[in-house]
């Protein structure tokens, strides 16, 4: 949720409840709900929520989401005008085939933020349900090119678990020994590690540093990778590597 003392917005509500909570306890009107993608995690709060406040809805062009919404693609802007935000859209398939991301440019003294879905995660990525990792790569490459100041709000809060893999394919990597510490310790306090910063995350994320002497080399110590494999096919087996990982 994001608000300004009088209307809010909200991402990927998957529940209602602790939206209808949080608008009462701060006295906020919600102005909209935009959604990433189609899974039920994301959309299961987004009928009740329309349905009690008119909150209008936008969405990716090429998914099922609950109706109505406005479907929004590559270069769409999703203009808020009580909160005075223009959001623009990026598409993102890799996660889900139609899969997009929210990005606010530079607002006053604030500093961008970025609703990625399930695209990015704090030193991770989505898991490749629809897309191919040449999409993803090309996903994430496109939002690690946003500027590094970029509050990055991920839609889950998996950093510890993936930073066990990141040190496992990086341990040479003190960024992210020092990252690691700063997020086990805001856990023990029971904090939230994000959003995350996206030059951080360039600097501990492995699945924005697939080319990367040391991650290429560690792949490869990994997996079966020919000797003309390509960035999609590193991407790939660093993504498969992941999934087995316990
Ligand atoms: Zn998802």
């Amino acid at each position: 949720m994001l608000h300004d003392g009088s209307n809010a917005i909200v991402v990927d509500p998957g529940d209602a409840q602790p939206v209808f909570d949080a608008l009462a306890r701060h006295k906020l009107q919600l102005a909209a709900i935009l959604v990433t993608h189609h899974h039920a995690d994301h959309t299961g709060g987004v009928a009740a929520l329309h349905a009690a406040t008119g909150a209008p809805v936008w969405g990716p062009a090429s998914e099922r989401i609950p109706e109505p919404f406005t479907p929004m693609s590559q270069g769409d802007t999703a203009e808020i005008e009580v909160l005075g935000l223009r959001f623009q859209v990026i598409d993102v398939p890799g996660h889900t085939a139609g899969h997009i991301a929210y990005f606010l440019p530079t607002t006053a003294a604030q500093a961008p933020l970025l609703f990625c879905g399930d695209t990015l995660f704090s030193g991770g990525c989505g898991r490749l349900f629809e897309g191919t990792p040449a999409q993803m790569l090309a996903s994430l490459d496109a939002l690690a090119a946003l500027p590094g100041d970029t509050r990055v709000c991920c839609a889950h809060e998996y950093t510890l678990a993936n930073l066990r893999f990141a040190r496992a394919v990086e341990p040479g990597n003190d960024d992210l020994t020092h990252y690691n510490a700063r997020c086990e310790s805001l856990r023990a306090q029971g904090q939230p590690t994000l959003p995350s910063q996206l030059a951080t995350e360039r600097q501990i994320n492995p699945f924005l540093r697939s080319r990367e002497a040391t991650v290429l080399r560690a792949v490869r110590a990994h997996a079966e990778l020919s000797a003309d494999a390509g960035e999609a096919d590193v991407f790939a087996a660093l993504r498969q590597w992941k999934n087995d990982f316990r």
